[in-house]
């Protein structure tokens, strides 16, 4: 009996539908990377007509920002070379047997004039046409699929309460930042915050007040830190920053600049204010390991609570 699948493949109307009745985006380039056909999902993804991209070279068809950026033709850009939809196409050329080749782009591209990032599987395979290859490359958008990876990854990154960096966190980023300033290439600061006398807040006006304390405390740090700085909540009321300095010598008084911000920061709640203090104590001086910076911080807050709080206390050695 005959094999009803490969009567199938050979049918038009099942080809049709699997060519325009999917939402993965499907092109044909020639050898010259020169568009031959685009199917519905493609117009729909890149907001084009099939006559706009006939005949154009790959990128200049997709809208892709290296091309359009650049204004060269694609295949010539700084960027080619390095184009997993270009070597996959190359690939899947010069093995015309092999199975199709899965790669992953995140890249900006240019659709209906406005620049979009896109994250995209691309799957390419190339059949030979007259003894000419043609190379199928098939787009699915995976972009929604990692804007939420990326959402749940931030997620897991943060203090529910704050939103600022949590402890976690702190040590995977730190760590990196910490073996730069090794090497010598930057330096960095650490420091510890500790709100003073917080025990109160929460027992003369609630702990719902004492969060949102926490939460205009952790704000009032993070709005004035630069972007390459982490601030985590380290436990209750306490926060650690791992701070990129350009002076070492300035540290004291960008920690110091942070304290007296929040001491002169009106926090109000329920219609009445609540006054808050930080103390801080700060490390300028590498050491063997983050851990050790952190743990002089740490006594320098503990001096800085010694000595009345609400002051910045840095570790000189
Ligand atoms: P000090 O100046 O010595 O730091 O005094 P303190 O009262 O701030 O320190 P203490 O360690 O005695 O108290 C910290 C308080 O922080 C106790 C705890 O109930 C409160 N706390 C910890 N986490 C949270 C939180 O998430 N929300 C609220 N509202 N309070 C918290
Ligand atoms: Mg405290
Ligand atoms: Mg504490």
């Amino acid at each position: 009996m005959d094999n009803p699948t490969s009567a199938l493949l050979e049918s038009p109307d099942f080809a049709k539908f699997l060519f325009n009745g999917l939402n993965t985006a499907i092109f044909l380039i020639d050898r010259d990377f020169r568009v031959r056909m685009v199917n519905d999902a493609y117009r729909a993804l890149f907001t084009q007509e099939e006559a706009k991209a006939l005949g154009e070279l790959c990128g200049n068809a997709l809208g892709c920002a290296f091309a359009v950026d650049q204004g060269t033709p694609c295949g010539t850009t700084t960027e080619c070379a390095n184009c997993a939809l270009r070597n996959s196409a190359l690939a899947s050329v010069a093995a015309i047997d092999d199975e199709p080749k899965t790669s992953y782009i995140s890249r900006t591209f240019y659709i209906a004039g406005k620049p979009i990032l896109k994250h995209l599987r691309v799957i390419t395979k190339s059949i030979l046409r007259d003894g000419d290859p043609i190379t199928i490359i098939a787009l699915d958008d995976i972009t929604e699929l990692e804007e939420q990876k990326e959402r749940i990854r931030d997620l897991a990154n943060r203090d529910p309460l704050t939103n600022i960096f949590n402890r976690r966190y702190f040590f995977e980023v730190g760590e990196a930042i910490f073996q730069n300033a090794t090497r010598g290439n930057i330096s960095i600061a650490v420091a510890m915050f500790d709100i003073d006398h917080f025990k109160r807040v929460n027992d003369a006006r609630g702990h719902v007040a004492g969060d949102a304390v926490l939460r205009a405390v952790s704000d009032t740090l993070a709005k004035n830190l630069r972007k390459a700085d982490v601030l985590a909540r380290f436990g209750g009321e306490e926060f650690c920053l791992l701070m990129h300095c350009h002076e070492p010598e300035d540290a004291y008084t960008v920690i110091d600049k942070l304290r007296l911000l929040i001491e002169q920061q009106p926090i109000v709640y329920e219609g009445s204010p609540i006054a808050v203090t930080i103390s801080a104590g700060l490390t300028a001086k590498l050491d063997a390991s983050l851990e050790a910076m952190i743990a002089h911080a740490d006594e320098m807050l503990y001096k800085a609570k010694e000595g009345g709080r609400n002051r910045t206390e840095e570790y000189t050695g």
